[in-house]
């Protein structure tokens, strides 16, 4: 390694942390999984030096780990025993605003709040957004195909890409910076590197879709007695609101009274306590009508039984006190340790009977295991955590819930990626016929397998 980090150090625009100058922020992401410190840290600050950087490690046969603002949740970000590490910090900065094309040109290593922040002094929006926005990068979120929580409206990361400049492992640059929705003209290849963890190529820059600002936005935060009901519910929003549902937002009793028994800042409401609860928003054009819209829907909601109590926010207050409760899932780990937490998909259709499957399997394998659920629903993904106050039931919990995710044709991962935590449960939601692509995939772009080994794939 010393050969390679004496040539890494002879590049311009790259600098080099070595020994006591990496600090332990590049040593670990917010997944529980131990730190690891990286041979080096190297930082590249334009796409033709990381292109030299991958070169240099690729003619070597050097491991390398890629980081952008670690806040990944699975492991994938921290370095192995002999890894350098990539970091794409340095790379940062908006480009380019195209108001015609409506797109924003900018370096992977930007963080997700400045694009939204630049985006909205422009008039416009970059729909992704995610509790980790201060500190993730839109390289970490085109990487992992972050969801967030505007997928219902519009889609995941992969949807906000119109075009990306990645380097490969042997340092070749593939700029496909896209500015068309429509383009057919061969393979797309940016899917190459959207979703695909940091195993097939670094992502260096992108072309972002940005979207007209809403006028309106109205909230409400609803009580429910039966799941049956919240997918009635949901099916008559989506068919009323006409494309502009913008949240749907689901908790169970079990995370909605934990979050408001036992956070002091957070408290419910409603006076009286119920099963389920919807927090929904619309999105619109027209505050008026929307408004009117959005009451007359819900108050025909509660005539036909399937809301029993709701609240409609008045002011930014209200709906910042809806929302708290929903996002108080960050608040959780003060109270609980040695969980297991799952971000999981299942079919909307069978989502009811597997979490009564889960409940009873989790029972069975750990009697005194607890289960708190919470989820997007309207786009099949469900959060959930599981505790029994011991650390030594957490494997066995996750074992017994990835194998019924995989009896009801679910995903083990909904939008936090496998990295290295979910290697051992991929096969659950992946088909050995679609394993094999991925390998062969991986080998044609990465002979020397030197990009993100051991994450996402199994060897
Ligand atoms: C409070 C909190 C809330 C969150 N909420 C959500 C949520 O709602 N939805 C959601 O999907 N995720 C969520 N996450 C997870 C995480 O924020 C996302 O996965 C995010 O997209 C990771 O971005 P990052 O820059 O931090 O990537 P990192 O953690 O640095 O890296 C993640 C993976 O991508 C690879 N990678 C990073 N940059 C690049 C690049 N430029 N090119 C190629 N590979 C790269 C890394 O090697 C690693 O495998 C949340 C995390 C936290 C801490």
């Amino acid at each position: 390694m010393q050969v390679l980090i004496a040539e890494l150090q002879k590049l311009q625009n790259t600098d080099v942390l070595l020994g006591d100058s990496i600090s332990e922020k590049y040593q670990h992401d917010w997944s529980a999984d131990a730190p690891g410190i990286p041979g080096a840290v190297v930082r590249p600050s334009t796409t033709r030096a990381l292109s030299e950087v991958l070169a240099l490690c690729h003619g070597l046969d050097q491991s390398v780990v890629v980081q952008g603002g670690l806040t990944g949740l699975t492991g994938g970000g921290i370095p192995k025993s002999g890894e350098i590490a990539i970091n794409l910090e340095r790379m940062t900065g908006i480009e380019e605003l195209d108001r015609d094309a409506m797109t924003m040109t900018v370096k992977a290593g930007t963080p997700l709040q400045v694009i939204q922040e630049a985006a909205d002094e422009a008039g416009f929006i970059f729909p992704l957004d995610l509790g980790a926005r201060g500190t993730c990068n839109i390289g970490g979120n085109i990487s992992t195909n972050a969801g967030g929580n505007q997928v219902l409206r519009f889609g995941m990361t992969r949807n906000l890409v119109m075009g990306l400049e990645a380097v490969m492992a042997d340092g070749t640059v593939i700029s496909s910076m896209n500015k068309m929705l429509k383009n057919n003209a061969g393979y797309d290849l940016k899917h190459l590197f959207i979703g695909t963890e940091g195993t097939l190529g670094i992502v260096a820059r992108a072309v972002l879709r940005l979207f007209p600002k809403a006028g309106s936005r109205c909230t409400a935060l609803l009580a429910l007695e039966k799941f049956d009901d919240v997918v009635s519910l949901m099916h008559k929003l989506t068919a009323e609101f006409s494309g502009n549902l913008s949240a749907f937002e689901v908790m169970w009793e079990s995370y909605f009274h934990f979050i408001t028994d036992n956070v002091d800042t957070i408290d419910s409401p409603l006076e009286q306590r119920y099963p389920l609860y919807v927090l929904t928003e619309l999105e619109g054009s027209n505050p008026e009508k929307d408004q009117e819209l959005f009451e007359n829907t819900l108050a025909a909601a509660m005539e036909e039984g399937l809301v029993v109590d709701a609240l409609i926010a008045n002011s930014e207050k209200d709906r910042e006190g809806f929302w708290k409760i929903r996002d108080g899932v960050g608040e959780i780990s003060a109270f609980i340790r040695d969980s297991a937490n799952f971000d999981i998909s299942v079919p909307i259709s069978s989502m009811s009977a597997f979490l009564e499957q889960v409940e009873k399997e989790v029972v069975e394998a750990v009697p005194k295991a607890k289960i708190m659920v919470f989820g997007h629903i309207a786009d099949s993904n469900l959060h959930f955590l599981c505790h029994s106050g011991s650390h030594d039931d957490v494997k066995a919990m996750y074992d017994v819930v990835y194998k019924v995710v995989g009896d009801f044709n679910g995903s083990v991962s909904a939008e936090h990626g496998i990295g290295v935590q979910k290697i051992k449960y991929l096969h659950h939601s992946r088909n050995p016929e679609e394993i094999a692509l991925m390998k062969t995939l991986k080998l044609a772009l990465d002979p020397k397998g030197i990009l993100n080994h051991g994450r996402v794939l199994p060897d």
